[in-house]
């Protein structure tokens, strides 16, 4: 089947896309193959080495033929993911199974094993370690790649009363037949981490570098062509379907084949934070731009096609996560908002929780974000809601067949209020000016906070800088939050990864916890400050609750630097939380080189709430954390306005 086919198939019916085996003839790859380059990618720090290791053994695979397949597991077990995202099939064995696995498989007593764990604080080496220990009776046949990405997805999506059971039967299967290095990286997969410092950027790009090289392109043309993989993949971050048309047709017929697709989320579009209206017009002098309420909410990207005659709406995080379990609601409620000879959509949008007006006449209100984060996230039944969610669309991404990312934000806007309609309680645009003097936009300002806003979004409005872009905390969207005026500055998102017991009527909670970056180049946290102030007693035992499960014996792959909590946990939880401001450290490791040998810790940190929209790897990352810094460093000056890109 060519790729025209799979996108053709998820274009009209987006549907979970299983990867077919290796076609017949095809030859395998063996496991050690990518636990050899593991290996090596482990022992260096140096990013183009790490590229041109990965890049070879891309092209080792792809010259081994087989199908698009072989390529495809390859690259997911190096990003240690099973599925794209939105499909939500996820690693992170619990340290107890795997422990008891290694235990059972190499017939250690499980003290031992928990021993050894305190000793190495890693999972992946005892691993290594007891199967050294443990002499083999017999030769079982050699791990491939398939064998090993199949038998990780069904312990993933294993369920149901004898789960447990069968994930242990199958992690003991797999770990019987590992060798030489093979086990180390196995269970370090099985954690959700695999610790060898390989982003999955620079996998992209190796995946572009290989598949190029395989086609005879020259060394010159790699840049250019590696462009237009990460802006492809940007619009559509599906592996299933790059990969295989990538194959086929390589880079120059890639763009023409993999566009944006209803049914499957990009990353969004994120926003440079700005310091005052000030700086936003230093930035958008002599553009026009236009000024809209930042809502306080959950990024909604809401996607709608027709299937069998049929509309289907889906809601998707802004991690690209399923929402459609949490948000039945708005999923009933988006056909509503549509006007007649609408088949596909993506919407962009953020779902604000609402509290109706009395009647027809009263206009209803904004309530705080807190509202609808109590909601469960998933199997929540339509008719046991408690508070109202309502839809407020900024942007049109996609129309009956087209994406329109590349238009000005002003035609899609006009597009976007052409196709839908306000429904009362229900749908409505986002609320803009397009003002352009500093009075106007402080007025503005003050009536987003008044009705319940966190402040402005200020966006390129026409022209080239004003396309949507994909996956990019760009410097043509600016928020101005009511905060930073007030002179607190930007709020941080954090991974609670540390706690500290409590004191005083404290004891039977933590008081106190160590947050972190997460880096993504060295696939490590990094602490940022302690925290024990701005929680009630109520915060501190849910946070007990939840924290506790997470406890782990070692601080693991963790940077801690000198922070020394009593107790650590699995990085899952992320909150978000506000200093006075930042400061170097000889104690915390946040961005340590960046800046200063010192790291960068937060002054008198508060808690502000739980962000269980954000995954820990989402954290506020430590360039931003860096150039926040710099910024107030440097007070008044653009050092911070410069752009991201995650691809
Ligand atoms: P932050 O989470 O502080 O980086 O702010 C960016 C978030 O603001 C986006 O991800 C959206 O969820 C939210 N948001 C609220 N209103 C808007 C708007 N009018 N345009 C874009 N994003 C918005």
């Amino acid at each position: 089947m060519g790729a025209q086919a799979t996108l053709d198939s998820a274009a009209a019916a987006p549907r979970k896309t299983e990867p077919k085996t290796a076609k017949p003839g095809g030859a395998a790859i063996p496991y050690a193959t990518i636990t050899d380059t593991f290996s090596l990618v482990e022992a260096t720090t140096k990013r183009l080495e790490i590229l041109s290791l990965v890049t070879d053994l891309f092209r080792r695979v792809i010259s081994r033929g087989g199908g698009p397949t072989n390529l495809l597991y390859t690259v997911y077990l190096c990003i240690n993911r099973l599925c794209p995202d939105y499909e939500g099939l996820e690693l992170g064995i619990g340290e107890g199974l795997l422990v008891k696995a290694i235990a059972q498989s190499t017939g250690r007593e499980l003290v031992r094993i928990k021993k050894d764990l305190e000793a190495k604080g890693d999972l992946g080496l005892v691993a290594l370690a007891s199967r050294q220990n443990q002499p083999t009776m017999f030769r079982m046949q050699a791990l491939t790649v398939p064998t090993v990405f199949h038998g990780l997805k069904e312990i993933a999506s294993a369920s149901g009363s004898k789960s447990q059971d069968k994930k242990l039967a199958v992690i003991k299967r797999l770990l019987a037949a590992c060798a030489g290095d093979e086990s180390k990286y196995l269970i370090r997969s099985l954690e959700g981490k695999l610790r060898i410092g390989l982003a999955e950027k620079t996998v992209l790009v190796a995946v572009a570098h290989a598949v190029m090289l395989e086609r005879g392109a020259a060394e010159d043309e790699l840049e250019a062509g590696t462009n237009v993989v990460k802006a492809v993949f940007s619009e559509l971050p599906s592996y299933d379907i790059v990969i295989p048309a990538l194959l086929e047709h390589g880079v120059d017929g890639l763009r023409a084949r993999c566009r944006l697709t209803p049914g499957i989320p990009l990353k969004p579009m994120l926003a440079k934070p700005t310091r005052g209206v000030g700086e936003v017009l230093d930035r958008f002098d002599g553009q026009e731009f236009t000024c809209e309420y930042k809502y306080d909410g959950e990024r909604a990207q809401v996607h709608g096609y027709t299937r069998d005659g049929r509309l289907e709406v889906r809601v998707f995080s802004r991690n690209s996560e399923e929402m459609s379990g949490k948000y039945p609601d708005l999923v009933a409620q988006m056909p509503r908002a549509i006007r007649p000879g609408v088949d596909s959509f993506v919407v962009d949008a953020e779902a604000v929780a609402w509290e109706p007006g009395a009647d027809d006449a009263s206009p209803g209100r904004l309530l705080p974000f807190q509202e609808l984060s109590r909601r469960k996230r998933k199997d929540v039944q339509a008719d046991n809601i408690a508070v109202r969610v309502k839809l407020f669309a900024f942007d049109l991404l996609y129309l009956n067949g087209e994406p329109l990312l590349h238009l000005a934000l002003s035609e899609r806007r006009r597009m976007l209020r052409e196709h839908f309609v306000p429904v009362a309680n229900e749908f409505d645009y986002a609320t803009h000016c397009d003002c352009s003097t500093t009075a106007d936009m402080q007025v503005f300002l003050d009536a987003s906070v008044s009705s319940g806003c966190e402040g402005l979004m200020v966006k390129m409005l026409v022209g080239p800088d004003a396309t949507y872009e994909p996956s990019r905390r760009s410097i043509n969207w600016l928020k101005l939050k009511k905060d930073y005026l007030a002179g607190t500055g930007d709020s941080l998102d954090l991974a609670v990864i540390g706690g500290y017991y409590g004191k005083g009527k404290r004891t039977n909670v933590y008081g106190a916890f160590l947050l972190a970056t997460y880096d993504e180049d060295l696939e490590t946290y990094q602490t940022v400050c302690k925290i024990g102030t701005g929680f009630s007693e109520a915060d501190l035992e849910a946070h007990y609750a939840l924290l506790h499960p997470l406890e782990v014996s070692k601080k693991g792959y963790y940077d801690a630097g000198e922070a020394k909590p009593d107790i650590y946990f699995e990085p899952r939880v992320v909150w978000e939380v506000k200093a006075a401001d930042l400061s170097l450290s000889p104690v915390y490791t946040a961005a340590r080189g960046a800046v200063d040998a010192r790291g960068i810790s937060l002054r008198f940190p508060r808690f502000v709430r739980v962000r269980d929209d954000k995954a820990p790897e989402e954290t506020t990352s430590p360039q931003q954390i860096a150039s926040m810094y710099r910024a107030q460093a440097t007070a008044g000056t653009r050092e911070s306005l410069e752009d991201d890109e995650y691809w």
